[in-house]
C-alpha cells in the first residue's frame, strides 16, 4: 500500500467552528486566526456526531498507518492542501530491562523520533502548514528551540511558503543547520524562545508574516492530537494508566487530552483517562511551580537552563490548559535534574538499546522518581514520550583509537 493512500481518498471533514479555550467565544472556521480576543489559544471544534457516522472505529484498521488516517477529525478541508513527508504511526517500544530492574511490569516508550525531521514537531507543523496553505498564507515566522523550526521549514518549503525562524543562540548546532538546509531564513537570537517569540510578533505586525508560534495558531494542537488517537488505537482502545510527557509549550499534552475527550464522544473509548504527568527540568519548571502553588497560570521562569532544550520554555501561553489537564487527570507536574536526565538516557541506550533524546530521558527519570515516591505503582501501564531522535543531540565520545601499524593485543580490547 502506498504510504500516501490516505491523502488521495476524498473524505468529508467535520470542522464546525473554533472556540476560545478561555472564554468559549466562537470563531468562524475557514478564516485565518491567531490567538483569541483575550490572547489565549483557539481550539477547533467538530461535528462529532457526523464524524461518528462517517468513520466507524474499525475502519481505521483498514487505512494506511499514518497521521492522515484520522482525516475526519482533522481540520484540512481540501485534499489538495494536504502536505506530507510520510508521517508514520510511531512504534510503542517496551523498556523491558529497565522495567524489570525497577520491579515494574509495563514501561513503554512511544518513539516519536522516527517522524519526518526527526521529532514529533512534524505532527503539529504538518497540520499548521497544510492549514496555512489552505488559508492562503505566503510567509510564516516562528520562534523555536530547534525541532519546531526544522519541521516548519521542511513543510513550508514543500508547499512553497516562505519561512523565517528565530532561535536562541545556544540552540543545538544540528537544529540551526537543518532549519537553514530545509529552506528557512534562520536567525540566532541572544535570548530565550519567548524573546524570539516577541521578535516574531513584531515582524508579523510590520511585515504581515503569519505567526506560527506554539498555540498562537489553532492547528498545531490538532496535529499533536493524533498522538492520543494513535496510541489509543495501538493499545486496542485501552488507554495506559499513566502518561509521562516532557512539557515545554504543552501542545502535545493539551492535544492528547482533547483527543481523549473527542474519542469518548465518538464512542471509541470509555471514561478512563491516564494520569497525565507534565515533566519539566529543574532548571526550567514554571508548570511545576504553578502546580505546586495551586495556581492556574504560571509566571515566567527566569534564567532557565537545562540540557533538554525542547522543554526550556520559560513561559507558555497555554499554561492553564496544561495545568487543567494535569489536575483533571489526577496527575502531577514534576521536575527532574539534568544529571538524572543524562543517567536515564545512558541507561535506556545501554540496557534496552533505545537512544532517547534528553527530553525523552526526562520522562524516564520522572517515572523513576514517581515510582520511588509512590506516585506510580509497579503494576501500572506507563507510557513515556520520546519526542525526537537521540541522534540529533551531541553524544559523548566514548571511542578509543587503534594503530593498525602496531601490534594489537586483542585480548585487551
Ligand atoms: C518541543 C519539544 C518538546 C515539548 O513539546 P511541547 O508539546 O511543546 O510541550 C519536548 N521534546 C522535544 C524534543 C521537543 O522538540
Amino acid at each position: 500500500m502506498r504510504h500516501d493512500a490516505n491523502l488521495i481518498a476524498d473524505r468529508p471533514t467535520f470542522v464546525t467552528h473554533l472556540e476560545c479555550s478561555m472564554t468559549g467565544e466562537r470563531y468562524e472556521a475557514d478564516r485565518l486566526h491567531g490567538l483569541s480576543r483575550v490572547g489565549r489559544p483557539l481550539l477547533v471544534r467538530y461535528d462529532l456526531d457526523g464524524a461518528r457516522a462517517a468513520l466507524p472505529r474499525d475502519e481505521l484498521a483498514r487505512r494506511p498507518a499514518d497521521l492522515w488516517k484520522y482525516r475526519e477529525l482533522l481540520p484540512v478541508r481540501r485534499t489538495e492542501n494536504i502536505v506530507s513527508l510520510g508521517e508514520i504511526a510511531t512504534p510503542i517500544i517496551p523498556l523491558d530491562k529497565l522495567a524489570r530492574a525497577a520491579g515494574a511490569r509495563h514501561l513503554w516508550v512511544k518513539d516519536e523520533g522516527r517522524l519526518p525531521t526527526g521529532s514529533f514537531k512534524a505532527r503539529g507543523l504538518v497540520m499548521a502548514i497544510a492549514m496555512a496553505k489552505e488559508l492562503g498564507v505566503r510567509t510564516i515566522a516562528m520562534p523555536t528551540n530547534g525541532n519546531a523550526g526544522a519541521a516548519a521549514a521542511a513543510y513550508a518549503s514543500r508547499v512553497g511558503i516562505e519561512s523565517v525562524v528565530f532561535c536562541p543562540a545556544d540552540t543545538p548546532e544540528v537544529n540551526v543547520r537543518e532549519i537553514a538546509a530545509q529552506g528557512a531564513r534562520v536567525y540566532r537570537v541572544n535570548g530565550y524562545i519567548d524573546d524570539c517569540g516577541k521578535l516574531v510578533g513584531q515582524g508579523a505586525k510590520e511585515r504581515g508574516w503569519f505567526d506560527l508560534s506554539t498555540l498562537k495558531e489553532p492547528y498545531r494542537i490538532e496535529g499533536k492530537k493524533t498522538m492520543g488517537l494513535e496510541l489509543a488505537e495501538q493499545l486496542g482502545w485501552e488507554l495506559p494508566d499513566v502518561i509521562f510527557y516532557p512539557t515545554g509549550g504543552g501542545t502535545g499534552l493539551i492535544g492528547m487530552w482533547k483527543a481523549f475527550a473527542e474519542m469518548e464522544a465518538l464512542g471509541w473509548i470509555g471514561r478512563k483517562r491516564p494520569r497525565m504527568i507534565a515533566v519539566q527540568a529543574e532548571g526550567c519548571a514554571p508548570m511545576v511551580r504553578a502546580f505546586e502553588a495551586g495556581e492556574r497560570h504560571a509566571t515566567r521562569w527566569e534564567d532557565a537552563h537545562t540540557v533538554a532544550m525542547g522543554i526550556r520554555v520559560p513561559q507558555a501561553v497555554g499554561d492553564f490548559l496544561i495545568l487543567d489537564a494535569v489536575r483533571e487527570s489526577g496527575g502531577v507536574a514534576m521536575a527532574v535534574s539534568d544529571a538524572a536526565i543524562a543517567q536515564a538516557v545512558d541507561d535506556a541506550a545501554r540496557q534496552d538499546g533505545l537512544l532517547l533524546c534528553p527530553e525523552g530521558g526526562a520522562t524516564l527519570a520522572a517515572w523513576r522518581k514517581a515510582l520511588a515516591e509512590g506516585l506510580v505503582s509497579p503494576d501500572e501501564t506507563v507510557l513515556l514520550f520520546n519526542c525526537a531522535t537521540g541522534l540529533k543531540y551531541p553524544l559523548a565520545d566514548q571511542s578509543r583509537t587503534l594503530d593498525k601499524d602496531a601490534p594489537v593485543d586483542f585480548s585487551a580490547l
